[in-house]
């Protein structure tokens, strides 16, 4: 239902009224923020979680995917090629860790070469560049830590991995700095339409409420109870259990790129990921759970999980393993759901973005924004929108000269707190103060506690950074928010 603002104080004049709310702060809500903050509107995200990203978009495999694994006749296949050419520029702007390290999928047996065929003419018909077949030889030149048992498989060189909550992160940040409202704590419980002003009123279960023109729906697993909050379509999103293990930077078993087995019908099956920040993640399994909260990882998954990755890297060992988790995708239909909605004024749905979701993010910005505009958001450029985020210095990632120069302008750079990832003082207070005050905030920004010891040393420190940089007392800091304590008592 197309309409004209009867609101003029969107541009200014009432705080509470908005032009655009988007509900839910993943990887999909943080790229439309975005890219709507190029635009003289007013644009909030609300977000039910304490911080950002702590939905499905912080435990994925982190893969900008290859553009083969699906038929271009899909919309997410379409969003997928699209999305993942927007990367480079995104990671020259948001300075997120973002590497092409190339996409391999491994054939272990000869009657898998046919199913490999298929995905190679997909991808030449999608128009992936550089996609090739390759025999044995050639596939072991390119990885040579794959079992002697391949025989063959595909080569797609434009594939990546990126670091997906910092992704998130740099992209809210971004947003911020033009102008975006973030919300978080803000769980959206019900919405009133006014048919006289044309807005919508969002209530959150604390008490807040906010007007807006538009709303944009990018809840994730819980889109379908948002879609119901409006009074719009009824459709129901289960969950999708993804398990993984999480490798040592130390492990033999790092592959060089994204090590893929030939797909199966609903999944792509199980990987061999060298992640962009050093460590090697092994996984997903895919499992229907009734519960949209189960994160739970069970041995006997695990097991499987190493099995199947040893299949392709036999050197993969159980000695490495520090830590396991799991994810949950959000499945709806085989397709992505992105549309007005047809049954609610002024909504757009974003729901069932399972993978290649974090792929097709940027590009689900752009298709959202075009959306809007089609259903009468009008929409003009500000002159003064800036790309760029400042960069945040990484002790791990300097030379000992910008170290020492990094020490000279605030000592807090040279005393380390997580040894493990070689992470500052000064980066955690950093993270704090960027509004990241849970302990796992701080993790998915600075990387402190996601090392081999997985915050045996450090956590006790960096909740006492937490305490002396907000104010907040022993039993306030949480570690994802809401009821998470994790002291009884004072440090
Ligand atoms: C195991 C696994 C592996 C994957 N691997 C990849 C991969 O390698 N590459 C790839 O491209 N994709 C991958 N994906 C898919 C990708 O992770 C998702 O498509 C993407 O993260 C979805 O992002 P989103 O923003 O739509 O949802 P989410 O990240 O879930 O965000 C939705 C947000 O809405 C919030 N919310 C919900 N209800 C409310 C409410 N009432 N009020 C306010 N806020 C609310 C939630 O708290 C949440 O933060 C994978 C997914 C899984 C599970």
């Amino acid at each position: 239902m197309g309409k004209k603002s009867s609101l003029p104080e969107t541009a200014g004049g009432n705080n509470d009224v908005y032009d655009v709310v988007i509900v839910g702060c993943g990887v999909s809500g943080a790229n439309i923020a975005r890219r709507l903050s190029v635009y003289k509107i007013r644009v909030a995200v609300v977000e039910k979680e304490t911080d950002v990203s702590f939905g499905t978009s912080k435990a994925n495999s982190g893969i900008v995917h290859g553009g083969f694994h699906h038929n271009r006749k899909y919309l997410k296949a379409r969003l997928e090629i699209q999305g993942a050419m927007m990367f480079d520029r995104l990671r020259r702007e948001l300075d997120f860790p973002f590497r092409r390290c190339g996409i391999i999928v491994a054939a272990m047996h000869e009657d898998e070469m046919k199913a490999v065929e298929h995905l190679y003419m997909q991808g030449t018909d999608n128009g992936v560049i550089g996609i090739e077949m390759c025999s044995r030889e050639r596939i072991l030149d390119l990885e040579p830590k794959l079992s002697q048992d391949v025989v063959g498989g595909l080569y797609a060189p434009a594939g990546g991995i990126v670091e997906p909550y910092r992704f998130v992160f740099a992209l809210v940040e971004s947003a911020k700095k033009n102008g975006v409202s973030v919300l978080t704590d803000y769980k959206l419980e019900v919405a009133n339409w006014d048919a006289g002003t044309t807005t919508w009123t969002l209530h959150a279960a604390d008490g807040r409420s906010l007007c807006t023109r538009f709303v944009v729906n990018s809840a994730g697993l819980y889109a379908d109870e948002v879609s119901r909050t409006f009074g719009a379509e009824d459709f129901s999103i289960s969950a999708r259990k993804g398990e993984y293990y999480l490798l040592d930077r130390l492990t033999k078993a790092r592959p060089s790129r994204v090590v893929f087995p030939v797909p199966t019908a609903v999944s792509k099956g199980m990987l061999v990921i060298p992640t962009v920040e050093g460590t090697v993640l092994v996984g997903p399994t895919a499992d229907a759970t009734e519960d949209k909260t189960d994160l739970a990882t069970t041995s006997m998954r695990l097991e499987q999980i190493l099995d199947s990755g040893r299949k392709m890297i036999p050197s993969l060992s159980r000695n490495d393993v520090i830590t396991s988790f799991a994810g949950l995708r959000p499945v709806l239909d085989e397709d992505f759901y992105i549309e007005a909605s047809k049954k609610a004024p002024a909504l757009i749905q974003v729901a069932g973005i399972q993978s290649p979701g974090l792929t097709a993010s940027p590009a689900i910005g752009e298709y959202v924004k075009d959306l809007l505009k089609g259903i009468g958001l009008e929409l003009t450029e500000k002159s003064d929108w800036d790309p760029f985020i400042d960069r945040h210095p990484r002790v791990r990632e300097s030379t000992p000269y910008e170290r020492d120069e990094l020490i000279a302008k605030d000592p807090a750079y040279g005393n380390l707190v997580c040894r493990c990832e070689n992470v500052s003082e000064a980066e955690i207070v950093e993270a704090v103060r960027l509004g990241h005050r849970t302990l796992d905030g701080v993790k998915y920004f600075t990387r402190a506690q996601m090392g081999r010891c997985q915050g045996g040393f450090c956590t006790y420190k960096i909740i006492k950074i937490i305490m002396r940089e907000t104010g907040l007392t022993y039993d306030q800091v949480t570690k994802h928010g809401h009821a998470s304590r994790v002291l009884e008592g004072e440090l």
